[in-house]
């Protein structure tokens, strides 16, 4: 069953290290709201197989940009007009992206009453001077708090992001970090390693010596550390970032990793059919001005050929636990690609750094912090 993620523009503040598209001027929120109305209207067919049967959505996805951010009247409102259009399954994941800032207790107790029952928490770290590095807007005490007041709020499905590699973090407090959210059965932990990305203020302090360079050993051995710990409290190691246990593996995630449609609203949200790829522009006035005079904001979009459908597969399979399916490269591709793919694949088999069972080829424990260089060996 196909998916729809929402990109909700708006930010308190702007975090160092971050190259999404969004705005920490909350000005033209009640516009944007509208506007994402209008789009729904419009895009309503987007996903659509049959012209008879009402759309059935498994996961819907609030993110951002901080989606928390938005008045549960705003929710209310952005439900009501999808709900005329599409329907949950029963069982449907609805997450909502949030930043412990925006999560005092009146408002998760709000929350509960939407139809959002998975809370997807942007912690990063609980210590002061990592937070200050990054420039996130909350502080280490909010973090602890938002944790045990989501427990008493009612939702049990609960996501919390870790940024490790931060210069400054040494390997006991990147421990602590983890062992928060361990102690306080957070059932699922997604763990970023710092990247400085191009055109961020991070990219521009370091080059200007005025903040610490990200060091790549430190982020692997706290990676190694991560697996580690992980490992021994009932957590799947699922996909490279995301770590799971039973039940609460993220059902929007793995929908992406598996090629099931999507349709992405809001400024730069990204939209998936049979192959065809879409996104919007990423800028919010164009996008509202559009849509209030009646018209989709712009969009790009490219057709996936054989090769990329097939690299694409490669890289998010190899991403996770349980690796790429020998057979189904076999029968969607052709056996050369099968052919390549197995000839690349034989140096990292004989250094370890994958394995082979009869039906795939997964990346090893040893393998996994260089998942994306293997997989990208693996390409045609
Ligand atoms: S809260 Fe999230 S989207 Fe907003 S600036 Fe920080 S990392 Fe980026």
């Amino acid at each position: 069953m196909p998916g729809i993620y929402i990109h909700i523009p708006f930010c308190r503040q702007a975090c160092h290290y971050c190259n999404f598209h969004f705005s920490v001027s909350q000005k033209r929120r009640p516009e944007f709201v509208q506007a994402l109305k209008r789009e729904i209207a419009l895009q309503k067919d987007f996903l659509r197989t049959n012209n008879h049967e009402r759309i059935i959505l498994d996961t819907l996805y609030f993110g951002g940009g901080t989606p928390s951010l938005l008045e549960t009247s705003e929710l209310d409102e952005i439900f009501s007009e999808l709900f005329r259009f599409f329907e949950l399954a029963p069982d449907a994941e609805v997450t909502l992206e949030a930043n412990p800032d925006d999560l005092a207790s009146e408002k998760l107790s709000a929350l509960r009453n939407t139809p959002v029952n998975r809370l997807s928490i942007g912690i990063q770290s609980f210590h002061e001077a990592d937070l200050k590095y990054m420039n996130r807007s909350h502080t280490s005490e909010q973090a602890v708090k938002v944790l045990n007041n989501a427990r008493k709020a009612g939702f049990e499905n609960i996501t919390a992001d870790l940024i490790y590699g931060t210069p400054g973090m040494n390997d006991a407090q990147w421990k602590e970090n983890i062992m928060k959210l361990i102690l306080h059965d957070i059932p699922h932990i997604s763990a970023y390693s710092l990247t400085v990305e191009k055109k961020t203020a991070l990219e521009v302090f370091i080059r200007k010596g005025k903040a610490a360079p990200v060091d790549e050993e430190q982020s692997a051995r706290q990676f190694e550390i991560l697996c580690e710990i992980i490992s021994q409290h009932g957590y799947e190691h699922y996909e490279i970032s995301n770590f799971g246990k039973p039940g609460f593996f993220s059902r929007h995630n793995l929908s992406y990793w598996s090629g099931v449609p999507y349709l992405g609203l809001g400024p730069s949200a990204h939209s998936y059919r049979d192959g065809l790829r879409r996104w919007n522009i990423a800028n919010t006035c164009n996008y509202i001005e559009n849509l209030q005079n009646g018209q989709l904001p712009p969009f790009d979009q490219e057709q996936l050929d054989k090769d990329q459908q097939y690299n694409e597969y490669v890289m998010t399979a190899l991403r996770t636990m349980w690796g790429v399916d020998k057979e189904l490269v076999k029968s969607r591709f052709g056996d050369d690609y099968f052919e390549k793919m197995m000839q690349a694949a034989r140096k990292f088999l004989k250094n370890g750094k994958m394995l082979e069972t009869s039906s795939h080829l997964i990346i090893s424990a040893e393998g996994k912090f260089l998942a994306d260089g293997i997989a990208a060996e693996l390409f045609v």
